[in-house]
């Protein structure tokens, strides 16, 4: 999972992809970078660590030009962390290109090997890399028409975005999996005549860069933006899929907890949809309690939800410290039992003597669950009704949401009653999985009336072969090691 910004035809292109990247950095914590165009030459500042420590006044001065392109990555355990950071700079065909990319393809060890087999060298372990060598190697009159012929190779979920001394290109795979939105720059900050275009994952980006929503980019959509002219031309992207292409798999985990809850993720506000479901939860799994608290923050806008759907009360039950970051160093065993604490503290007199409705938006591992109810009873909480905004999560992810393995699932290993009792509640309920797709948009419908969300990591079904196959291979290991 990842976060891209880019932008083009302004004079302070680095200060406003930074600003970008600002924005998504819930996407991705463990590094980013960003490349700038200046006259036919790209320079690049990519580091480890969150985007206000890599660009300073100093680092992004030295990121001159009038387009840019950024990239926030989420860390994946064991990844190789320096070697994958994007986006990544090459010269192809003798040409200086940046190439940044979200989404995870499932075809990527195939991938890999028919390059290596052909000689390509790789650095990195990351993704991005095959597509560069593929690039390189790829038929087309320029690199419009190579992005082109190599969308067509890969398999899974891509948002790719290239930037060349002439043109920017933002591609979205078939099946739309990833969001990737296209707004204009608002005025006051650019006072050249040319249009300025800006492309990003989410659009609570272009909030914070007062950048006016234009549209989403389709599933297999090409958008080619001339940076002369800002002339804009929309390409379909060659089909793998055929028959089935109508149909689009847009992941729905991204609006269940992924995206930022004032993000419009395909027509629809992130913030009400997680509102919505928590709603139909409380009409599927009332409960008599006498507050609602979220786990925060992921857990607040279904909470709201149920609330109001419930009538019951809602509450701030658990105080979240924001300062503790995903890299806190543990030192010692004593210390790391106190992690949870580091990062929620209960308000026991909110809590103390009272039935608690307790909304999260999903269970992954059920760790963090278990704790957080230990938490609550300590702080005095009579009844800890559990309340899931989303179905239960099975299976694994294979387009870039960084779900664990099957068997690290709690869902996946017990049922109900083993869940409620080893997470210490005395009710637990998961929204229904058909309600989630009564939630897709309208326009987002295929003819056939389905929603066009991908709910892989509840139903267990995947699109493609090269997932399928993955989940075989996976239920083939041994089971019992358990991280
Ligand atoms: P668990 O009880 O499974 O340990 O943790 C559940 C919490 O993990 C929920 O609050 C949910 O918001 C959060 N969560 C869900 N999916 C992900 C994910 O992909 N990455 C991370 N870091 N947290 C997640
Ligand atoms: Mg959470």
């Amino acid at each position: 999972m990842c976060g891209i910004f880019a932008l083009t035809q302004h004079r302070e292109a680095a200060h406003i992809a930074f600003l970008g990247l600002f924005a998504l950095q819930h996407r991705g914590q463990e590094s980013a970078g960003l490349a700038t165009l200046n006259q036919g030459h790209i320079s690049v500042h990519r580091d480890i660590g969150l985007v206000s420590d890599i660009f300073t006044a100093e680092t992004l001065a030295r990121l001159p030009g009038t387009a840019a392109l950024g990239h926030v990555r989420y860390s994946t355990a064991g990844g190789d962390a320096r070697g994958n950071i994007q986006p990544l700079a090459a010269r192809v065909n003798g040409i200086n290109v940046a190439l940044a990319h979200n989404g995870n393809l499932v075809n990527a060890p195939e991938l890999r090997d028919d390059l290596e087999r052909r000689g390509a060298i790789f650095q990195g372990t990351a993704d991005t890399e095959i597509i560069l060598h593929l690039l390189a190697q790829a038929p087309g009159a320029d690199l419009g028409a190579k992005m082109k012929h190599v969308s067509g190779l890969l398999e899974g979920a891509f948002t790719l975005v290239l930037m060349t001394p002439t043109h920017l290109y933002a591609c979205v795979d078939a099946l739309g999996y990833r969001p990737l939105s296209l707004a204009r720059l608002n005025s006051e900050l650019d006072s050249d005549a040319q249009p300025s275009w800006v492309v990003a994952s989410e659009t609570c980006a272009f909030e914070l860069v007062n950048g006016k929503f234009e549209r989403d980019i389709l599933p297999g959509e090409m958008v080619e933006i001339e940076l002369a002219t800002g002339k804009l031309t929309s390409h379909t992207l060659p089909d793998r899929h055929g028959a089935d292409k109508a149909q689009a798999r847009r992941c729905v985990f991204e609006q269940i907890y992924f995206a930022r809850p004032d993000s419009q993720l395909w027509g629809q506000s992130t913030f009400l949809f997680r509102e919505t479901l928590g709603a139909k939860l409380a009409e599927q799994a009332p409960v008599d309690a006498d507050l609602v608290i979220p786990i925060p923050d992921s857990g607040v806008p279904m909470a709201m939800g149920y609330a109001r759907a419930s009538k019951i009360p809602y509450a701030i039950g658990l105080i979240r410290n924001h300062y503790v970051g995903r890299t806190f160093i543990e030192p010692t065993q004593t210390i790391r039992n106190f992690r949870l604490r580091l990062k929620l503290s209960p308000l026991r007199q909110i809590i103390e003597g009272k039935r608690l409705v307790v909304v999260d938006d999903s269970i992954v591992r059920g760790t963090t669950s278990r704790r957080i109810v230990e938490l609550l009873r300590e702080a005095g909480a009579l009844e800890v009704h559990m309340r899931i905004g989303s179905p239960p999560v099975k299976f694994p992810c294979f387009y870039g949401i960084d779900t664990p393995k099957r068997r690290e699932l709690l869902a996946q290993q017990m049922n109900m009653s083993e869940m409620r009792e080893t997470l210490h509640v005395d009710s637990l309920a998961y929204l229904n999985i058909d309600t989630l797709h009564q939630m897709a948009a309208p326009q987002q419908r295929s003819a056939n009336g389905q929603s066009g969300f991908c709910d892989s990591c509840f139903s267990g079904c995947y699109s493609d072969k090269f997932a399928q196959r993955r989940l075989r291979e996976e239920h083939a290991q041994p089971s019992g090691v358990q991280s």
